[in-house]
């Protein structure tokens, strides 16, 4: 039977938080702090974030409003240039899908209804949907603010799904499987190691639809 196949983007199609970790990484080790440990420089960067909004434009502010708050020293542009050359790499860096993506998408697009969901900042998400060269393969593309219960409820209605009949496939059990669980839909949750930590969370046990768990997205083949 035909299913409607809800699809998160980042780090379930393409690898996306790997590359804030590694600029994370590269600004702690350059920061060398004399007092505070990486996990607590990393605490400040997670405040500087939940202001500055998401996206790896804002993180590049993020990441300098946390040097200016945590300068050991007289703050100048040279050193300025490089706090924000750690967050503009992440831009750069070429999109890459994960392993058995692309087949699988030719796979499921063949047989069911697909609709890209993503979160995040506009303009960043579209880029990288078109970079990515699956787009033509979707019914459509939603990018949103925030993917909690009233966006999935407002997906079925929107495009008149059947919850029943239709599943949210991604790797964060906070947006993508626990709010897609409470509105009634199925839920295929496939974690990465690198998911973001704003997005842990416990899936919760299932009450009205199905759960499935997979270790990877090429698995959706055996069951869709
Ligand atoms: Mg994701």
């Amino acid at each position: 039977m035909r299913q409607h196949l809800v699809i998160d983007a980042d780090d379930t199609l393409w690898e996306n938080n790997i590359y804030f970790e590694h600029a994370v990484h590269a600004f702690t080790t350059w920061l060398n702090h004399s007092r505070l440990t990486a996990a607590e420089v990393r605490a400040v960067l997670d405040e500087a974030e939940r202001l500055m909004g998401y996206g790896a434009a804002n993180f590049t502010k993020s990441l300098e409003a946390t040097y200016r708050r945590l300068a050991e020293k007289e703050v100048v542009e040279h050193d300025l240039k490089q706090v924000r050359h750690f967050g503009e790499q992440i831009l750069a860096h070429p999109l890459q899908l994960l392993d058995g993506v692309q087949e699988t998408l030719d796979y499921l697009a063949a047989r069911h209804e697909l609709i890209l969901l993503t979160k995040g900042d506009l303009e960043e998400q579209k880029l990288k949907v078109e970079r990515s060269g699956v787009e033509q393969l979707f019914r459509h593309m939603m990018i949103v603010h925030e993917k909690d219960v009233h966006t999935y409820q407002h997906i079925v209605t929107e495009s008149q799904l059947d919850p029943q009949a239709t599943w949210m496939i991604g790797n964060s059990p906070r947006s993508d499987i626990n709010p897609a669980l409470a509105a009634g839909l199925n839920a295929v949750y496939i974690p990465h190691p690198h998911t973001w930590h704003f997005e842990h969370e416990e899936v919760v046990p299932v009450r009205k639809g199905r759960l499935l768990q997979l270790a990877s997205f090429g698995e959706l083949r055996s069951y869709f």
